[in-house]
């Protein structure tokens, strides 16, 4: 026999039954991201392996060891995405949308990166991804945070933290690192294993560090805010003056530094406490010199992105979830030689009124099976079409919900006669859905 297939570790199906929670999620996001003025585009999963890191930084976990990276057959080195900033600055690059020019856009789709697959974190995972470019803000910085508030508001989903912090610009951060640098040899002995490899490469990141040993440690490192220049503390106390104004709840964490090195001024999470380790839900920040870095116009940009799967769990346990759809009508079909005429009957329904939800009876079955597909269907309303009605030429209809009996129409009224029934049944005091 041969082996079952299995998915691989970390990559998910989304099974109907998960897709409602989804598909509300995304429907919220779109709404309010359109709403803001926000245009979708689509970007390739795969890019050129030298796009990433570039962008993201040879120094970062993503890059270092987290990438999904091939070989394709013309010898060129490809990388599944494991983000999507990178991708769409390649696209405003390579399709010339720069030149000043300023746009809003969103992305949504899978991300790949090699973790420990555990709750909440994966190898393929889902984000939205949220652009603004070609602003420097700190405007466009409020915004942006207010159209994250906002979501989560829609959503019904309660109990983020807004952390937010500046991290200056690529010289306030050099003369910080100095420092940090500094401070960190001084507890050399006691930093953990990816501590002490990040010493060298990339010590902002220890900040980062989830092992709560390391907290102690953290909490006692000199501080960024101290290294800021002027204009980036202004634009800072811009974006935490108009974020008050607007009544937006925030802690400033100074030391919240974000993984990718793309990043300067504005940097922001939201944080749940509710999915335990994996606590991050949506992170972004301001990324002027990535465009440039890549070799666009120098163009100035922040964005963000969140983790689908993360607040989809949140959602759904926040219990904020639509019920779910069922038909509005089952039919029975009674008789195989009548099946071909069902069908014809219930393609002249969809086409006389489209959005009509429909379930034909396929397959066969007597009577009984069909019926219990059809309560099982959640639907209202029975049609059952058979042999003898049609010699008659009439259906029959049939609550499914209620004890009131069975009635006939007409095979040419058949779409009037199903509006009059669906209305009649959708009557309050009628009998309750489900
Ligand atoms: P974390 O600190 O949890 O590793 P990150 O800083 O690496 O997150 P980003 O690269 O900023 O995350 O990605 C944005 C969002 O994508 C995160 O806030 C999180 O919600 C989600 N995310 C990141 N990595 C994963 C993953 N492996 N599985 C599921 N969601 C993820
Ligand atoms: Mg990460």
């Amino acid at each position: 026999m041969s082996e079952q297939l299995q998915a691989i570790r970390g990559m998910n199906d989304v099974l109907p039954a998960e897709i409602g929670a989804w598909q509300h999620f995304e429907t919220c996001t779109r709404d309010l991201l359109t709403s803001y003025g926000y245009e979708e585009i689509r970007v390739p999963i795969v890019e050129r392996t030298e796009l990433f890191k570039r962008a993201i930084g040879e120094h970062t976990d993503v890059v270092g060891k987290e990438m999904y990276t091939f070989t394709d057959r013309g010898g060129d080195s490809l990388t599944l995405r494991p983000e999507a900033t990178a991708g769409i600055a390649r696209a405003l690059i390579s399709n010339g949308m720069l030149r000043g020019a300023r746009h809003k856009l969103w992305c949504i789709g899978p991300m790949f990166r090699h973790e420990t697959p555990q709750a909440g974190r994966y190898r393929q995972f889902w984000q939205v991804d949220v652009e603004a470019v070609g602003c420097a803000g700190p405007d466009v910085d409020a915004e942006l945070i207010a159209l994250g508030t906002r979501l989560w508001q829609r959503l019904g989903i309660s109990g983020l933290r807004l952390e937010i912090n500046s991290l200056g610009t690529p010289e306030s951060r050099r003369e910080y690192r100095a420092r940090l640098t500094e401070y960190l040899r001084r507890h050399e002995s006691i930093l953990d294993a990816d501590s002490q490899r990040r010493l060298t490469a990339n010590p902002l990141r220890i900040l980062d560090s989830k092992n709560p040993q390391m907290q102690e440690l953290i909490r006692g490192a000199p501080e960024l805010t101290e290294h800021l220049d002027a204009e980036s503390r202004q634009h800072f106390e811009t974006l935490c003056a108009t974020l008050r104004g607007i009544g937006v709840d925030f802690t400033i964490n100074p030391r919240l530094v974000r993984g990718l090195d793309y990043y300067n001024r504005t940097v922001f999470e939201w944080i749940t406490q509710s999915t335990g380790a994996q606590n991050a839900v949506c992170s972004g920040g301001r990324y002027d010199g990535l465009i440039a870095q890549l070799g666009g116009d120098a163009t100035p940009a922040i964005g963000f992105a969140m983790g689908v799967e993360r607040l989809v769990a949140l959602l759904s346990a926040a219990g904020r979830l639509p019920a779910p759809a069922h038909p509005d009508l089952f039919v029975v079909v009674s008789g195989e030689q009548v099946a071909g005429r069902a069908l014809e009957l219930v393609e002249g329904l969809r086409s006389a009124r489209p959005r009509l939800r429909i379930e034909l009876n396929l397959g066969g079955g007597n009577f009984k099976a069909q019926f219990r597909r059809a309560d099982k269907s959640g639907a209202p309303l029975a049609l059952i079409v058979g042999e003898d009605e049609l010699a008659r030429g009439v259906v029959a209809m049939k609550p499914l919900r209620e004890q009131s009996g069975q009635s006939e129409c007409p095979v040419g009224e058949l779409a009037p006669a199903v509006d009059a029934a669906l209305a009649l049944l959708a009557r309050p005091g009628s009998a309750p859905a489900g």
